[in-house]
């Protein structure tokens, strides 16, 4: 198993960017970094055997970033597994946005509402050095994800992580105080649509992550609902949206008391990220 052998077998298996995940690999297996991988890195003949086991997972469709357990998102790295959604370079949009706001501002407080594996939090803590923040999410594993990011980046004592479903519990009992902002990225695929997405995401992403329920906005109109309480005066609200999604959004926070600051594209020109303020 040489590293030309696994950028053709990624090649024919049809995956996209056979030579940059080739060299991802092979630095995952060989311990080194991937811009010093090149034809003559040498394998070891027990690295090769480990290179053709994560081969048959990655060409099986498992996300390289699942794979090798880890992946950047911002500046960072952020460990990931199965239990949490992988980062994707859209929601960089919205901690943009957010370190904008809090800088501008001077916030003090975040709650990131589906913290998943803390990716969005976990950045503002490491790019704000007085900010605190607050991660909930229903799902135990991910928070023990989270846990887990926010030792590696050394923002634990500034971080605390709650477990809490938004569709059941209290969040007002479950946050020790009101926050200078909320950020989300919550499901916002409609249900049908989720049979459609791609195979990395659909069996490797949790469903709960990705699912909105039948019109992908279930999370958006009870987050409108619940948010205004938890929030200080001249608090702020940034949530990533799906694809279709702003007039809808913002039509829902507006109704429960918010005004819209602001909506942001994406890379692709799609309105990805909406900014609100408490009124
Ligand atoms: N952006 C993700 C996707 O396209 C969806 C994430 C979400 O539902 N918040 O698969």
């Amino acid at each position: 198993m040489t590293y030309q052998d696994i950028i053709s077998a990624l090649s024919e298996a049809h995956i996209p960017s056979p030579r940059l995940e080739a060299r991802l690999l092979v630095a995952a297996v060989c311990r080194i970094n991937p811009n010093d991988v090149n034809a003559t890195t040498s394998i070891t003949p027990v690295q090769a055997k480990q290179l053709s086991t994560l081969l048959q997972q990655r060409i099986a469709h498992k996300p390289l970033d699942k794979i090798v357990g880890h992946r950047e998102f911002y500046k960072y790295d952020f460990k990931v597994t199965e239990d949490v959604l992988s980062p994707r370079p859209d929601t960089e949009i919205m901690l943009e946005a957010a370190l904008e706001i809090i800088k501008k501002q001077g916030l003090k407080s975040v709650a990131d509402f589906g913290t998943g594996s803390g990716c969005i939090l976990l950045s503002l803590l490491k790019e704000i050095p007085d900010l605190q923040g607050f991660g909930i999410d229903k799902s135990a594993a991910a928070l023990r994800i989270a846990k887990q990011n926010a030792e590696l980046l050394n923002v634990q004592n500034r971080s605390m992580f709650m477990q809490a479903d938004w569709f059941v519990d209290d969040f007002s009992s479950i946050l020790p105080q009101k926050v200078d902002l909320i950020v989300s990225n919550p499901p916002y695929i409609p249900s049908a649509d989720v049979a459609l997405l791609d195979d990395e995401v659909k069996r490797f992403d949790p469903l709960d992550a990705l699912d909105g329920g039948e019109d992908g906005l279930q999370s958006y109109k009870k987050l409108a609902v619940i948010s205004g309480g938890l929030m200080a005066a001249n608090a702020y609200i940034i949530l990533e949206i799906g694809i279709k999604q702003a007039q809808k959004v913002q039509s829902i926070f507006e109704t429960c008391g918010f005004n819209c600051l602001k909506i942001i594209k994406d890379l692709a020109g799609i309105e990805r990220c909406l900014i609100f303020v408490k009124k």
